[in-house]
């Protein structure tokens, strides 16, 4: 007994993941005989061999995949669950911790990843319980330390394993013999097989938290029936939960899914059309372009990382009849459940020549995979960024001399007051903003005709800094000019913004 125990003690030490609690209960351990009297207790009621050592309090995982009980064995390892009489099914599993289930899932499971062909070398898998389940391991706590003198004392604060924890331990081995990848039995897998578990009493089963917590309203999630079982007291738990429970009123069902968490790719582009727009443009359900730059961009990632979906990013944007020149505009793809994502920098690369070659009027460089933190950078300073452009300025008002064109250059740092551009008065709020004009140059090309060259602050209307919008937008270059003048064509030739980083095998390629 004394071995046992030093046996046991020292297993148990090595598998604890957390040893805060122990500081209040240095010495706790369950002795063998009552181990072996909540065990037996446990498989009278009808839980399964597994769910009997788990509710001894044992922490170590490797002890639930022996197989040391008679019954365990009888239990039908090969036919299907939904066969099984209902009397046979686990009171507190459902079954799910039986090893035919185990193997039933195993297999769903390494079929759909085959199916899926997911490049992940690692998996995890998470399963989900109905709600009722707290109300069963509640139900089953408080019949134990009922019936088994001792128990709570000895089990209290030894925290029972969490029921997912021993499935993802006993079933992850078999997915990973049968797919050929390698499972992480904690949480930082990317890939994921998700098992959800659906049980018809589910609902029935749960109207006792309503009858524990009466002035509780709306639908009872997991996290108010964990809280209310946690705090109710014995008295109450005992007029309340059916104890033990009794057996589950139909075999569960589960639905099983695959999904990896999403890549990120980030680069810059060029667009030099000046009838594209930067995302789909659709009006009342009806497109308005024929194809935009964001789905000349993403199309090919889809299809190279075969994604489910996309989300396109880009530091601001510019209007359908605006370039994008310079080194381009900062952009993240979000390609969400990839089934490729061992994209080398050479993949890119190639992509990146790809989306060039196939079309002329946009152009992507430094392609490279990101981290979710690191898109924030897209976002990061936006007010405080500067950003450059080439305006094409007709005079509606007559000539204009040369002289008076090149005293724009005089303004510095100025500061102009725009109200919400009568254009986009639709999808903006109505308000009034100072934005700066750091420097502007002209060149001019004929009497009327002229170019201006501005750095501005980010967010600054161009459009309306060159017409004045109704007034709108004052000082503007007709104030300053006296005259009339209308913008006919505005490049964007660069955005300052340093991320994503410029690729090294791009330098020989721009
Ligand atoms: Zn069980």
């Amino acid at each position: 007994m004394a071995f046992f125990s030093v046996v046991y003690c020292l297993c148990y030490w090595r598998f604890v993941p957390n040893l805060s609690w122990l500081n209040t209960a240095p010495s706790i351990m369950i002795e063998e005989a009552l181990r072996l009297q909540v065990e037996e207790e446990c498989l009278k009621i009808g839980c399964c061999v597994r769910c009997a050592r788990r509710f001894t309090g044992d922490r170590v995982l490797d002890n639930y995949v022996k197989h040391t009980v008679e019954s365990d064995a009888t239990q039908a390892d090969d036919e299907p669950p939904a066969k099984k009489a209902k009397g046979e099914l686990c009171i507190f599993c459902f079954g799910v911790l039986a090893p035919g289930d185990i193997e039933d899932i195993a297999m769903k499971a390494v079929a759909s990843l085959t199916e899926a062909d997911y490049d992940d070398p690692v998996f995890t898998t998470t399963l989900s319980m109905p709600v009722c389940n707290l109300v069963r391991d509640k139900s089953i706590y408080v019949h134990l330390g009922r019936t088994v003198a001792g128990y709570t004392d000895q089990v209290k604060f030894l925290h029972l394993l969490p029921l997912k924890d021993i499935w993802k331990h006993l079933i992850n081995g078999s997915i990973a013999k049968g797919s050929g990848k390698s499972a992480d039995n904690g949480y930082n897998a990317e890939l994921m097989v998700n098992v959800e578990m659906a049980y018809r009493g589910d609902r029935r089963e749960m109207e006792v938290i309503s009858k524990l917590r009466p002035e509780l309203r709306g639908p009872v999630t997991r996290t108010t029936a964990d809280s209310t079982l946690e705090s109710s007291t014995e008295a109450a738990l005992v007029r309340c939960l059916r104890l033990p429970p009794g057996p589950p009123v139909a075999p569960p069902t589960y639905q099983l899914s695959c999904l990896r968490n999403a890549i990120f790719v980030a680069g810059r582009y060029n667009k030099y059309s000046r009838t594209m727009s930067q995302t789909p443009w659709t009006v009342d359900g009806a497109r308005r372009t024929e194809s935009s730059l964001q789905e000349r961009i993403t199309d090919r990632l889809v299809q190279l990382t075969r994604s489910a979906g996309v989300r396109f990013s880009a530091s601001g944007r510019e209007d359908v009849d605006v370039r994008t020149l310079g080194r381009g505009r900062p952009f993240v793809a979000e390609l969400t459940d990839p089934h490729v994502t061992l994209l080398t920098p050479k993949d890119l690369l190639e992509l990146q020549r790809e989306i060039n070659a196939a079309h002329p009027e946009v152009r992507v460089r430094d392609l490279q995979l990101v981290t979710r933190e690191q898109t924030a950078h897209l976002k990061s300073g936006e007010e405080d960024k500067t950003k450059s452009y080439t305006a094409l300025v007709q005079s509606l008002s007559g000539p204009v001399s040369a002289d008076k064109l090149y005293s724009l250059a005089d303004h510095k740092e100025l500061v102009i007051s725009q109200q919400t551009p009568v254009r986009v008065l639709h999808r903006r709020p109505m308000a009034t903003r100072e934005k700066t004009i750091h420097w502007m140059k002209a060149e001019p090309i004929s009497d009327t005709l002229f170019k201006l060259h501005l750095q501005t602050q980010a967010g600054t209307y161009i459009k309306e800094f060159v017409h004045g919008d109704l007034g709108r937008t004052e000082p503007n270059v007709g104030t300053l000019l006296g005259g009339t003048f209308d913008i006919l064509a505005l490049d964007v030739e660069s955005i300052e913004l340093d991320w994503p980083p410029a690729m090294p095998e791009n330098d020989g390629d721009t």
